[in-house]
């Protein structure tokens, strides 16, 4: 029997694997990850503020993917597209028939010198019970120390995922100040931004918001910022110094360390791939697999730039490499992705938020406050279900 291997039980990995059980394939669907879980990245930064427990962002995938399915739990180390062969640290190589990697993101701080070991990523669900069970010890650490640098958490990023934890955090601060019995008016949040401000090209008055939404609850935005190194307990922009013992690294992601040693055509370590979601060095070479979801790198047709890495866009992809895998196997041609977007919506804290909603004609519509929370809770539900 013929194999389709899935890497990655993200969005985009649990979407295919979904699409192919319902089309029923005469094939294994083999399903291979790292962990024992799924975990929503999208709702991370809840579970690392301390707000959210991880058992409500995660699930079994035993326990909750189609029985049918062989389900694989190892760390992929490289892909040998020649033999069509994946390499798992313990049970070695595995055979495949086709493809689909969706090994998703990889923290950026390898990029920067000092970062990794210093600071708290936020890629991983073990990233983010890091980062709560970090700053719950810092706040503990106060007591003795009385060291100002302990209620100081710096914020490396200023893109949705930094906002979203910034937000997340100036909510849960009064109750943790009141948990580890620190003053609350003595902590501070300070954001590193690279840009002259966050979310630097998002729609300019949903951003103004944003601003004035953190400003006046504390936010200290370093505009300009770039944090060129790291050391414990302080980052430095050129040769300017800040102390803080809280250091969140949230300045965006580079594809899966898978990539650089598997062969592909590459940006950050994202493999740039083609209309049909196929890997660009598939000219008779590697057909049979395609890239999707944080790992891939879509250009935009309209403008040749890399579609920012989304959940929806996973999602969508996935619905084309599935239907291209079984394309194939029917002796048939691959579609073309079209990606559709619906605009982006950015929660802030457990009430608030933004959208700036795009209908099929482009046309958009600017959403502001809480009413935006019952958008996130349908986003989130929609990603639910696309998954189990
Ligand atoms: C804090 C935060 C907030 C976000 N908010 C939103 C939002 O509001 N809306 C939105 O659309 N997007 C949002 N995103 C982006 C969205 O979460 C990602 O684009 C999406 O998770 C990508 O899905 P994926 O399946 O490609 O990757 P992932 O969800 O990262 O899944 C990859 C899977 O592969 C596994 N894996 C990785 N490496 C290996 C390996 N070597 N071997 C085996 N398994 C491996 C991982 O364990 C994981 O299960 C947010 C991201 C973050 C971090």
């Amino acid at each position: 029997m013929r194999r389709i291997m899935v890497l990655g039980a993200g969005y985009a990995g649990l979407h295919a694997v979904k699409q192919l059980v319902a089309q029923n394939p005469n094939a294994e669907i083999m399903l291979v990850n790292r962990d024992p879980y799924h975990y929503d990245t999208a709702r991370l930064h809840e579970v690392a503020v301390g707000r959210t427990d991880p058992s409500e962002i995660s699930f079994n995938l035993r326990e909750t993917v189609n029985p049918g399915v062989t389900v694989v739990i190892d760390e992929v180390t490289r892909i040998d597209h020649d033999i069509r062969a994946v390499e798992l640290r313990r049970n070695g190589l595995v055979f495949y028939d086709y493809l689909i990697n969706a090994l998703g993101g990889a923290s950026s701080t390898p990029d920067v010198p000092g970062a990794t070991g210093n600071v708290l990523p936020l890629i991983t669900l073990n990233d983010a019970m890091s980062a709560r069970s970090h700053i719950e010890r810092v706040l503990t650490d106060y007591h003795l120390s009385q060291n100002p640098y302990d209620l100081r958490i710096a914020v490396c990023g200023d893109g949705f995922s930094a906002v979203a934890f910034m937000a997340a955090l100036l909510y849960q601060l009064p109750g943790l100040a009141k948990q580890f019995g620190v003053p609350a008016e003595r902590m501070e949040v300070h954001c590193f931004a690279s840009n002259p401000k966050p979310l630097y090209r998002f729609d300019p008055k949903l951003t103004e918001w944003i601003m004035e939404y953190l400003g006046s609850r504390g936010v200290v935005f370093h505009a300009n910022s770039r944090v060129t190194h790291v050391e414990p307990g302080a980052v430095f922009v050129g040769n300017q110094t800040f102390h803080a013992n809280t250091i969140v690294w949230a300045t965006g992601i580079r594809g899966s360390q898978v990539v650089p040693v598997s062969g592909y055509a590459q940006k950050f370590s994202r493999v740039i791939v083609r209309d049909d979601l196929s890997v660009v060095e598939a000219d008779g070479g590697w057909p049979r697999e395609f890239v999707i979801g944080d790992v891939s790198a879509v250009p935009n047709p309209q403008n040749g730039r890399v579609y920012p890495a989304s959940a929806q866009l996973a999602i969508q992809q996935a619905d084309c490499a599935a239907a291209n895998v079984l394309s194939l196997m029917q002796g048939g041609r691959t579609f073309r992705f079209v990606f559709r977007p619906y605009g982006t919506i950015l929660p802030l804290g457990p009430h608030s938020g933004v959208a700036q909603l795009e209908d099929s004609r482009g046309n958009y519509t600017r959403l502001k406050g809480a009413k935006v929370r019952l958008l996130i809770n349908r986003m989130n539900k929609y990603f639910r279900d696309s998954i189990v």
